[in-house]
């Protein structure tokens, strides 16, 4: 369904957000909220600085609605999945979260 990141997990990770402007962060809340926004990272790169790296965009997630950190949340392209619409489509997706790879910095 999806094609291959423009880089790794771990590179993404440690790259400036200002870096990666062109790409969105889905966050999806617990299922007490239930609810799934995306974040276009330039608008938190001019919010936060585009020198904060996405690992620390990611820890510091808190979802809009509800305030809790979300249960998960990814990098891609295009903040719409398939669906038959014929309009534009992500084409790729990193899960960040849950993050089970590495133990943080
Ligand atoms: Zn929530």
């Amino acid at each position: 369904m999806f094609g291959t990141p423009p880089k790794f997990r771990a590179e993404l990770l440690d790259a400036p957000i200002a870096e990666l402007g062109m790409y969105w962060l889905g966050v999806r809340c617990t299922d007490r909220c239930n609810r799934t926004s995306y974040i276009p990272l330039k608008l938190m790169a001019a919010r936060r600085g585009g020198r904060m790296r996405l690992r620390a965009v990611v820890k510091r997630l808190r979802c809009e609605h509800c305030k809790t950190p979300p249960a998960s949340a990814w990098l891609t392209d295009y903040p719409v999945e398939g669906g038959g619409h014929g309009g534009q489509v992500a084409t790729w997706r990193v899960e960040l979260l849950p993050d089970a790879a590495d133990g943080g910095d």
